[in-house]
C-alpha cells in the first residue's frame, strides 16, 4: 500500500471468465468447505501476474517493498480474502488482485476491514493518511488528517504489520542508500518504500 498506482483496464481474457470462475469456486466451496483454491487455466496466471507486476513496477501493492521477483515468491494477494464466503465470487476478479510480498501476506492472513486503504483507490495520496518518521523508520497516521483518515491509517498499519521491527530497519537502510545514490543513474522506482524516500531527498 502507500505508493499510488493506476490500475489498467481488466484484460480481455479475464473479463470473459472471472465471474464464471468465481461462481464456480463459490459453488465448490459450498459443496465442500475443504475445496482447495487454484488458478484455472483460463485465468492465465503467468500473463495476469505479469500485468499486475507491471502495474506496480514490481513493488508490493501494500508495503511498497520493491523487486518482488527477487525477494519474494511473487504472490498475488486477494484484497478481499477469497477464504470468506462473501468474497468467494471475487476470487478471480481483476480489481481484487494485487502483487504482494510474502511478509504482507503472512501479516494480513485472511483479515479484512472496510477501513483498509489501498493505493489504487481514486484520489488516494499517502500524505492524506500518513507521515514518515525518519528517525525511527516508522510510518504514522498523519496528525493533521481527519479522524476518519487517521483511523483508516491505523487499521492499515496494523493489518499489514507495516511497523514491525524488520520493516523499520529496512526503511532506514533504504533511506540511507537513497541519500547516497548517484542522481544520474538511480531512479526512485529502484528503491523499496518510495513514499518514505520522496520527501527525504
Ligand atoms: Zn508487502
Amino acid at each position: 500500500m502507500m505508493y499510488p498506482f493506476i490500475r489498467p483496464a481488466c484484460p480481455d481474457h479475464l473479463t470473459e471468465c472471472w465471474e464464471a470462475l468465481g461462481l464456480r469456486y463459490e459453488a465448490a466451496k459450498k459443496a465442500n468447505p475443504k475445496y482447495k483454491f487454484y488458478w484455472f487455466t483460463t485465468f492465465r496466471y503467468e500473463e495476469t501476474r505479469e500485468l499486475l507486476l507491471a502495474m506496480t513496477k514490481t513493488h508490493c501493492a501494500f508495503c511498497d517493498g520493491g523487486d518482488l521477483g527477487a525477494m519474494s515468491r511473487e504472490t498475488l494477494e486477494h484484497f478481499r480474502p477469497k477464504s470468506r464466503p462473501e468474497f468467494h465470487r471475487l476470487a478471480y476478479q481483476w480489481e481484487n488482485l494485487y502483487p504482494c510480498c510474502d511478509r504482507c501476506q503472512s501479516e494480513k492472513h485472511e483479515q479484512y476491514d472496510d477501513a483498509l486503504l489501498i493505493a489504487d483507490a481514486v484520489g488516494y495520496a499517502f500524505e492524506d493518511y500518513f507521515i514518515a518518521d525518519y528517525s525511527t523508520g516508522e510510518i504514522l497516521p498523519n496528525p493533521l488528517a481527519s479522524a476518519v483518515n487517521q483511523s483508516r491509517a491505523d487499521k492499515t498499519i496494523e493489518l499489514y504489520g507495516l511497523n514491525i521491527d524488520v520493516r523499520k530497519t529496512i526503511r532506514k537502510k533504504e533511506l540511507k542508500h537513497y541519500l547516497q545514490r548517484n542522481p544520474d543513474t538511480s531512479i526512485l522506482d529502484d528503491f523499496s518504500y518510495r513514499y518514505f524516500l520522496l520527501d527525504a531527498s
